[in-house]
């Protein structure tokens, strides 16, 4: 499929086309101004000068011509890279009126980014008529943020208007964790990263298993790191303090903040190959900006290790992540009490051309380090592509049942709560073939309390798996991961007690929501394994509920249902079972 995406901004617009899965042209109108621009094209040779657009629209309205002149015929898709998404965009959206106006309506969010995205979106939409437009949120691979890291502890009237943190750089980090992942050779479902994207603007994000699960930019792109002219964390308390010492308004103090602070305040140039020249001849400004932003960057990384309880892979992108081999040297040094220890001279002669991702920690550390070039346009251009090859599901009624929290136990787990050599009496068939409820009962216990009476399910397993409700963990006191099952690599450990001994063991979580399926009824559905998809589940109370990004798991001899925990059943109004109809499009998991 060939895309054209779009990267518009209110100073720059920057476009590239892409057919499955490379770049054929990649082109920049940047520094919008009264007589004109300046453009650079890019496809099997170079082009550079000076343009007569003075606007984005301008620009936009060239781009046809651009693709004419440089053969580039048949597009089939444009992809737009939207700034703020919102809590609604949790993925990517095709461009109708009702979506506009819902991105639209975010505008407070994002004063400056949403309108020059639809100033694109619109002009595009007129342009190609008949191709399909597809929104791609930089906010939406953050909205898996637990509500721990999104939630500001302000008043709930400031958070019912919409005051919490989202993340941006989200296609970016995106990108770079499925790089670094391909690279380690390892699922990304099986890996912590942390990502730095070091760029103008710069941000650090917490990648748990392929998920985001914290990122340092927050309600706008101002929260977390120093950037080019950005602040990065700053004290509240600082805009009464300014407004009080110096009279600055509340528009002056954002607009410094945005526009005339970071490398740009402390050093008079925005730009860090001017800073690191100046501190290479012992200007004690740039010195000074160098260390405090290697100093930031630094806290996060270690803050995002403890997010994580550790790291696999730190990985370095964007302008400053991909060039400047003494910035990342600067922002590890130090980071050798968490396992990670950099290899000076792999770090100082990295090639990254062919979307390479080189490996740059010294032998024996832990952590793995990777360097590589952010492809914010090619993942859209993939996020397009997907978005436009969903598949429609049947609406189709499921039975949905209720699992109550269970354990299901390894031998060895068998033998230290009931003693050697004990078999587990099976007291009754579950409706999943082959699999059973023991008579026996244990309990479990944390810190905080005891959950006694809980039911064994068999077979056995080679690992043992404790699930229960988030409410239930709170009981025992331990924060257990929402997990699909078998996933339990860096999973809480907890106490089991049986009526011969106690074992502690790791393996406790909270289920996802999942569907049971063979392949006849998957067909009938439209459903492969590993699909995500939406379920509405009526309950008897009259409430129901939609239960978003059920993993499908197909296999041979199961039996069509889909289970939910007791939290999930509680807050739907079901007690027992009940039915669930399938909605809308499936999307296919992403993989490693
Ligand atoms: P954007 O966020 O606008 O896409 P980039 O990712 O291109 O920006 O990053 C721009 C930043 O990268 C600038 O601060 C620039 O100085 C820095 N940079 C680019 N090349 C180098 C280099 N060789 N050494 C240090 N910094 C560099």
């Amino acid at each position: 499929m060939r895309i054209l995406v779009f990267n518009a901004g209110s100073s720059s617009l920057k476009f590239g086309i892409f057919e499955n899965d490379k770049q054929l042209f990649k082109g920049s109108f940047d520094r919008f101004r009264d007589g004109g621009c300046d453009y650079a094209f890019h496809d099997t040779d170079s082009e550079k000068g000076h343009a007569p657009h003075a606007d984005l629209a301008a620009a936009i309205a060239a781009v046809p011509g651009v693709l004419r002149r440089r053969g580039l015929a048949g597009l089939q898709a444009v992809g737009h890279r939207i700034a703020h998404g919102g809590q609604g965009f949790a993925a990517p959206a095709l461009l109708d009126d009702a979506a506009i106006a819902a991105i639209e309506a975010l505008t407070p969010l994002a004063p400056l980014h949403n309108p020059a995205n639809l100033v694109a979106v619109r002009l595009a939409r007129g342009l190609w008529p008949d191709l399909p437009q597809v929104a791609v949120f930089d906010t939406a691979f953050h909205l898996t943020n637990p509500g721990r890291a999104t939630t500001y502890a302000v008043p709930t009237s400031w958070r019912q208007v919409g005051l919490r943190r989202f993340g941006f750089h989200g296609t970016s980090h995106k990108y770079v964790a499925h790089r670094a992942a391909e690279e380690i050779g390892q699922p990304l479902a099986d890996l912590r990263i942390i990502s730095l994207h070091l760029g103008n603007g710069a941000s650090a994000c917490a990648i748990q298993r392929g998920i985001s699960i914290d990122s340092s930019m927050g309600l706008t792109p101002l929260e977390g790191l120093v950037m080019g002219t950005r602040s990065g964390d700053v004290d509240p308390g600082a805009f009464g303090f300014l407004h009080r010492q110096l009279g600055l308004t509340i528009p002056q103090i954002e607009n410094t903040l945005y526009n005339d602070s970071g490398l740009k305040a402390l050093t008079g140039s925005a730009d860090m190959r001017d800073v690191e020249d100046r501190a290479a001849v012992g200007n004690a400004d740039a010195q000074a900006a160098i260390n405090l932003y290697a100093y930031r960057a630094r806290k996060y990384v270690g803050a995002y290790a403890a997010a994580m309880g550790g790291a696999d892979a730190l990985v370095f992108t964007g302008g400053i992540g991909e060039n400047s081999a003494s910035m990342r040297r600067r922002i590890c040094d130090g980071l050798g009490f968490m396992g990670l220890e950099l290899d000076h001279d792999l770090n100082a002669g990295i090639n990254l051309k062919g979307r390479a991702a080189p490996q740059i920690q010294s032998y024996g550390s832990r952590v793995r380090v990777i360097v590589t070039e952010t492809a914010e346009q090619l993942m859209i251009a993939r996020e397009v592509a997907q978005t436009l090859a969903r598949r429609p599901v049947k609406p189709i009624h499921i039975p949905v049942a209720v699992s109550g929290r269970h354990v299901h136990l390894s031998a060895q787990a068998v033998e230290a709560l009931f003693g050697p050599g004990y078999h587990l009496t099976q007291a009754a068939p579950l409706r999943q073939p082959g699999n059973w409820v023991a008579a026996e009962r244990i309990a479990i216990e944390g810190p905080k309390g005891r959950l006694e009476h809980v039911a064994i399910l068999g077979p056995l397993r080679p690992r043992s798996q404790i699930e229960v409700s988030r409410t239930d963990s709170f009981a025992l006191g331990i924060d257990a991961p929402v997990r699909d099952s078998g996933q339990l690599d860096g999973t809480p450990r907890v106490r089991l007690i049986g009526p011969a001994g106690q074992l502690d063991t790791d393996g406790l979580i909270v289920a996802a929501r999942h569907i049971h399926t063979n392949p006849q009824d998957a067909a009938r559905m439209g459903l492969e394994d590993a699909d995500l998809v939406d379920v509405e589940v009526l309950g008897r109370d009259g409430r129901g509920l939609t239960f978003a990004r059920c993993l499908v798991r197909v296999s041979p001899a199961a039996f069509t249902e889909m289970h939910i925990d007791t939290d999930e059943a509680n807050a739907a109004g079901i007690s027992g079972t009940a039915e669930g109809e399938l909605l809308r499009d499936v999307e296919a998991r992403p993989t490693g």
